[in-house]
């Protein structure tokens, strides 16, 4: 089947109206649920192929985190889909409003590899919860978890209701260059402005969850063990390929010494002396990846970790002090297992130099100053803000995910997912009992009249 086909076919199945019927949508989220179950270990398997990832872990940052957006959505999909009174102004009185949420119709979701069954599966929660019709095109990079994505939607899922293309830039580019009504996109800030263009051409609404460098300060008035534990496991987690992970710390001068020598120690707690070795710790994606990262290292003072295997693409935890920010590794989103340590000593220098860099998507704060804490939220702006944690916030269904200004526009997990699937649409109900002609011409000798009945306050 061409793409415009499994478009029309989609389009054609939406027409009919079933997706609308919120026992429908109950059903297919209760199937998602079913086949992720049923498919864990062959997920898991997939992906520790693609990304050498324990299955633990694995469990913990995709299927674990997909049952549990099922579930919200299960939980509160009456209340999300029942419309809602508006207040409508005594003028206009005998009538009535309501805002009815309704499907976009047909949705296509783009993801990317590195956590590459959520990032597909998450989005695609959100737009069944909404009533829509989805085409999902998983990353090309993680090739054994685009297959397994494919085995479960076809073996769920009519697809005229939702379909996987599997495939790179050119199926991408194919599947852009149909009608959508919505396009969920998750990947690189120079992909996501070429997904934009495509979308702009075509009047399809977007969502960008891109990435960017999240940046982590740290004060002095912290628990050094807990917040080094913190921040070592939200940086190489996944090999630091995660697009919220801290790309860097911001560190003050005066717990530097004692916060790095901590991370050592989490580092080889985590992995062990030799964290090639380690079930636990992952391999970059590809060798183009491994290549990039790798030219990273060459600037700056290497604390620990630093070496490198090209056949297993393995670059092993790294810190580098000593960095400046013309240097390469403060250039770009770092998205692999290096990090690089700035000293501040006065919080104000942090927060200037955060606010003359693009807005990230998260930013972390270590701290147990309230005031501080305070005055991080209010002076920055990030699409979240983790106080004393790292990439937590992204298992929160209750928690809008998505970036602000360069990281990203719109957000998802929850209400937020079923929101960004959803129509608002604005009905005003006027029965026939009255109608009063003062609204309607000839408007001569009226305007003292119904500036009185309409001014506010007057
Ligand atoms: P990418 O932008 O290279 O690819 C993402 C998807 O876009 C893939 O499916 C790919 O096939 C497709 N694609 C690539 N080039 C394209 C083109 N020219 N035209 C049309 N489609 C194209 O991203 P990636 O390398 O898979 O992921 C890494 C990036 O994604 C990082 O920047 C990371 O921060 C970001 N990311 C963001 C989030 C988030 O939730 N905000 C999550 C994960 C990753």
């Amino acid at each position: 089947m061409s793409f415009a086909e499994i478009v029309h076919k989609q389009r054609n199945f939406f027409l009919t109206g079933h997706t609308k019927d919120i026992n429908f949508r109950f059903k297919q989220l209760k199937t998602l649920k079913k086949v992720i179950i049923e498919y864990e270990q062959a997920i898991f398997q997939a992906v520790k192929q693609d990304l050498h990832k324990s299955f633990e872990e694995t469990f913990l940052t995709e299927t674990v985190l997909i049952l549990k957006e099922i579930e919200y959505a299960i939980k509160n999909l009456k209340a999300w889909t029942k419309p809602k009174p508006a207040t409508v102004p005594f003028q206009l009185l005998p009538a009535s409003a309501k805002i009815h949420p309704e499907p976009l119709g047909v949705v296509l979701i783009i993801g990317p590899w590195n956590y590459p069954i959520q990032l597909i599966i998450a989005p695609l929660i959100g737009a069944i919860a909404a009533g829509n019709c989805a085409i999902l095109k998983p990353s090309e990079l993680a090739p054994h978890t685009s297959h397994i994505i494919k085995e479960i939607i076809v073996k769920s899922f009519d697809p005229a209701y939702i379909a996987v293309v599997e495939g790179g830039v050119e199926a991408s580019q194919q599947l852009l260059a149909e009608k959508f009504d919505h396009i969920f996109f998750t990947g690189g800030i120079s992909v996501g402005k070429i997904i934009m263009e495509a979308a702009a051409t075509q009047l399809t609404p977007i969502t960008l969850e891109l990435g960017g460098k999240s940046p982590c300060i740290v004060d002095s008035n912290i628990n050094t063990e807990y917040a080094a534990r913190r921040i070592t496991w939200g940086k190489f987690i996944n090999s630091g390929q995660s697009c919220i992970a801290p790309d860097y710390l911001l560190v003050n001068k005066n717990i530097k010494e004692s916060l790095l020598l901590a991370i050592k120690k989490c580092i080889q707690e985590f992995y062990g002396n030799n964290p090639a070795s380690s079930p636990n710790y992952g391999r970059l994606i590809s060798q183009k990846h491994f290549e990039r990262l790798v030219k990273l290292l060459n600037h700056g003072h290497i604390l620990m970790g630093g070496e490198t295997n090209s056949s297993e693409y393995y670059i092993a935890p790294t810190v580098i002090d000593n960095v400046s920010f013309a240097d390469p590794v403060m250039q770009e989103e770092i998205f692999g297992p290096i990090l690089p340590v700035i000293e501040y000593t006065d919080i104000t220098e942090a927060i200037t130099l955060i606010n003359s860099r693009p807005k990230p998507l998260a930013l972390y704060l270590f701290s147990n100053d309230k005031n501080l804490q305070q005055r991080v939220c209010l002076e920055t702006s990030s699409g979240a803000l983790g106080i004393n944690n790292t990439m937590m916030h992204s298992g929160i269904s209750s928690l809008p995910f998505g970036g602000v200004g360069d990281s990203g526009i719109g957000s998802y997990h929850g209400k937020a997912g079923f929101d960004t699937f959803t129509h608002y649409k604005s009905v005003f109900y006027k029965p026939f009992l009255l109608d009063f002609k003062f609204l309607y011409p000839p408007y001569e000798g009226k305007l003292s009249w119904l500036k009185r009945l309409l001014t506010p306050n007057s």
